[in-house]
């Protein structure tokens, strides 16, 4: 079997159009949904990434702030930021890039955003909220791996799916929207013993572990869906995944490249959250 490739890049420019409508309708009663991206120090990968959601941001028409700030901001100087933007009307999201640098502490800040304007999902009530099924802004990366998994037309109801990989940020958001599409879900990481067998059971695997290619093309079972998180630089310094993509898309029925699978998603679901967030401003 050769696996379909799910085109991340042609599904997230579907989904961003496809906000353009409401978009326009909040533009036209006085109010462009707002995301404010704050980048703090100098990770060049960051500074990638946070370019990359404000460009689309403003290819969207929103009202759009990227701050950057340097590496020697004190927690008390990013905390006052997000309170001031927390209480800025025209802010509909808050987006703090992660890593922060040494000496602020993550959690601290990443709690102070409003819950409701978490479009990132990562302060903990919307984790809490995501986990008893109640409506939450859901974080990006796993929003838009179930994206993708919808795609493929497969009905998921039922089968196994293995997460490798257990970061608030990917892996554990990522078992509870499986399990919310029925799927029966074992969750891996670095302590998980005998993973490739773990992994040739699974009807869906996702790698989420930040490894190039140690999910091997023979680990994966004959007809599997494979979707590759991971963001890797090879020694020729261009980006792997965590699954070695060739062997496995041999076995797989559907597989995600990279680049050009799950990450034009994470943007298409920061965009999606943001528009929410704004539809729902009081
Ligand atoms: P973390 O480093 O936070 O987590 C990595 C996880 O992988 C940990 O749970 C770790 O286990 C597990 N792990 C490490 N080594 C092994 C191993 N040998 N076998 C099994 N599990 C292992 O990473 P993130 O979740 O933040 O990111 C994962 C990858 O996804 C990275 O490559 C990152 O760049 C990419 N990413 C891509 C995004 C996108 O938009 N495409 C967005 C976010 C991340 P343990 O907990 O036991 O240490």
């Amino acid at each position: 079997m050769t696996a379909r490739v799910l085109d991340g890049k042609a599904v997230a420019a579907e989904i961003t159009e496809a906000l353009r409508p409401q978009i326009a309708a909040l533009t036209a009663a006085g109010h462009p949904p707002g995301l404010a991206v704050i980048l703090v120090g100098d990770d060049p990968a960051s500074a990638v990434y946070v370019r990359l959601k404000s460009q689309r941001a403003h290819d969207l028409g929103m009202a759009h702030r990227q701050i950057s700030l340097p590496a020697t901001t004190s927690e008390a100087e990013l905390l006052a930021l997000v309170d001031e933007l927390n209480a800025d009307p025209a802010i509909d999201g808050i987006l703090v890039q992660v890593p922060l640098p040494r000496g602020i502490d993550k959690d601290r800040v990443l709690d102070r955003v409003l819950p409701s304007k978490d479009v990132d999902g990562f302060h903990p009530v919307n984790t809490g909220r995501l986990w008893q099924r109640r409506a939450a802004f859901v974080p990006c990366t796993p929003a838009g791996v179930i994206e993708l998994l919808k795609r493929t037309g497969v009905d998921l109801r039922g089968m196994d799916a293995v997460v490798i990989g257990r970061s608030n940020i990917v892996g554990k958001p990522m078992v509870a929207l499986l399990e919310q599409m029925d799927c029966t879900v074992t969750l891996a990481h670095s302590r998980t013993r005998n993973l490739p067998e773990v992994v040739g059971r699974a009807d869906v695997v996702i790698a989420a572990v930040g490894v190039l290619e140690m999910v091997k093309g023979a680990w994966i079972k004959p007809g599997a869906i494979v979707i590759d998180v991971g963001v890797n630089r090879r020694p020729d310094g261009k980006l792997g995944g965590d699954v070695e993509y060739g062997p496995a898309a041999e076995r797989a029925s559907w597989i995600t490249p990279v680049p050009g699978g799950v990450g034009p998603m994470t943007i298409a679901m920061l965009m999606t959250n943001t528009v929410r967030a704004a539809t729902q401003r009081g």
